[in-house]
């Protein structure tokens, strides 16, 4: 059975992205419609990335203080046992009510939702296939692409989702692997890693790179790795995984080291593979209106224009950072240029976050970038070890970094590692936004007792008056 329908925005995608885009095209009074063939709203980042990976970590570090952390401060509980299916299940709860969350949503902002993969078909015009494969024909004014990414694929290793796993297996392993290998040290892999490593599995990280989260300040990430492997990670860095062969006793991993020579092999009961993501436009039909990804396989744009007229994209599928917030400020502005408003995205103020324990957060410049740009800049640093709260929740690890410009003072980046991290960040963020300095931030009064004090003593740090280390 077919039907028309004819809209100002058809979107193609229900992550981040497409379902940020469709409430505020809603709330500019354009006729709508979100097209999403998962079956359910929400995208990666619902259904089988950010939530699902920070429930399991939130459990999962509960887990571990109730192992490990509750005895030192007087609760005696017997040894607490794992309920694993209990612990997937209450994950999976939760990403249900979100995704009915954000159906609800479609609705409040009187936007069309189609289950069913999107085609385009050619200039405004857009079909819907649906599982039973009856097809709708949509007519639209734009068409927003935000197909989002998928996992990328390593070349001689086979994803079974049962010993070899990508992201998405990781979220539901049927029980804890004894010798978990993560392949690839980047946010992902030390996330779901963290998960394991606590819920009892040995986790060793194997590295292309001669370090850890790239992107990160490299004075934070070697902080961050030897916390790492203090908590029990072991990290083969510098190090590639050339093939991996599956056998009734578990997976061997042939690795060589990344320059080249010394073959060895590792054993492990599941490897999982987290060296990316890569944008997702698989029979999206962008040949019908002349669009060609470049190179990495990313749709290019121009403040969210593609090379076809009326056609736009967003999110994980253009490049920049393959994050759900980004997606969502690139939402909110193409909704804003098709509307005619003055849409805009400030690349430079994309915060990111590691959810492991402690967290690590950052916004703006890291040390090397202003190193390499020759940039003259001023540092203060202040150690959680010295802030009143963290010690009294035995959380000490980490510190706050804050960069400045020696002469004006304005504020080119922030790196926090330590608790709640990812919470702290924001205050940054906003300093940042609004071209303040790190003297906006010390003559700032901060809560006490805080942990957000140690980003007040940080940034009093630049101009040398850090009072409490
Ligand atoms: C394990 C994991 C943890 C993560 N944690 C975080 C985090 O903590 N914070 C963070 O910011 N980001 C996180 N991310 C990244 C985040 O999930 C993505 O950046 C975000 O989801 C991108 O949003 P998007 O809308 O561009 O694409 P997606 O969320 O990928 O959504 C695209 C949607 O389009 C649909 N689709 C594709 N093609 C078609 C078609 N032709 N027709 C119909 N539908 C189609 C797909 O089914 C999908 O649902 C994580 C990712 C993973 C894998």
């Amino acid at each position: 059975m077919s039907q028309d329908q004819s809209f100002d925005v058809v979107i193609i995608g229900g992550g981040p992205g497409g379902y940020n885009a469709a409430i505020r095209a809603g709330q500019l009074g354009l006729k709508t419609a979100i097209v999403e063939s998962r079956g359910v709203l929400g995208g990666t980042c619902l259904n089988v990335g950010c939530m699902p990976s920070k429930a399991l970590l939130h459990a999962s570090e509960l887990f571990e203080a109730a192992q490990h952390e509750f005895k030192t401060i007087g609760i005696e509980v017997p040894a607490p046992t794992l309920n694993l299916v209990q612990m997937m299940k209450a994950k999976q709860d939760s990403v249900t009510a979100l995704t009915k969350g954000i159906e609800f949503l479609m609705k409040k902002n009187k936007v069309t939702y189609f289950v069913g993969f999107g085609k385009i078909e050619g200039q405004g015009k857009v079909s819907v296939t649906a599982q039973d494969g009856s097809v709708q024909h949509l007519t639209t004014k734009n068409i927003v692409i935000a197909t989002g990414s998928e996992p990328t694929p390593l070349p001689g290793v086979t994803v079974d989702q049962k010993q070899i796993v990508d992201s998405t297996g990781a979220l539901s392993l049927p029980a804890v692997p004894k010798h978990l290998v993560v392949v690839g040290a980047g946010i992902i892999g030390l996330e779901l890693g963290s998960v394991w490593r606590r819920l009892g599995a040995k986790v060793t990280v194997v590295e292309f790179l001669d370090r850890i989260t790239p992107g990160m300040d490299t004075e934070v990430a070697t902080g961050f790795q030897k916390i790492l492997a203090k908590q029990g990670f072991a990290f083969k860095l510098g190090t590639k995984v050339t093939a991996a062969k599956t056998g009734t006793n578990g997976v061997t991993l042939s690795l060589e080291a990344a320059k080249g020579g010394n073959p060895e092999t590792l054993e492990a009961d599941v490897v999982l593979v987290a060296i990316g993501r890569r944008p997702f436009t698989q029979g999206l039909g962008l040949e019908s209106v002349g669009i060609t990804t470049d190179q990495r396989g990313f749709i290019p744009t121009n403040h969210f224009k593609t090379a076809a007229p009326g056609v736009w994209a967003i999110g994980d599928v253009i490049t920049g950072p393959m994050l759900a917030h980004k997606a969502e400020e690139d939402a909110v502005a193409a909704i804003e240029l098709i509307a005619g408003k003055a849409g805009h995205v400030d690349y430079d103020l994309v915060p990111s976050v590691v959810y492991t324990f402690p967290e690590v957060a950052w916004v703006g410049k890291t040390e090397d970038q202003l190193k390499a740009a020759g940039v003259q800049y001023k540092v203060g640093k202040f150690p959680f070890m010295a802030n009143s709260r963290a010690k009294i929740n035995h959380e000490t690890d980490g510190f706050v970094k804050f960069l400045a410009d020696a002469r004006t003072d304005r504020v080119y980046g922030v790196h926090i590692m330590g608790p709640q991290a990812g919470e702290m960040i924001g205050e940054a963020c906003v300093l940042m936004a609004f071209g303040g300095a790190s003297e906006d931030l010390a003559r700032i009064c901060h809560p006490h007792p805080t942990r957000s004090e140690a980003v007040r003593q940080a940034a009093m740090g630049v101009e040398g008056w850090t009072m409490q280390a």
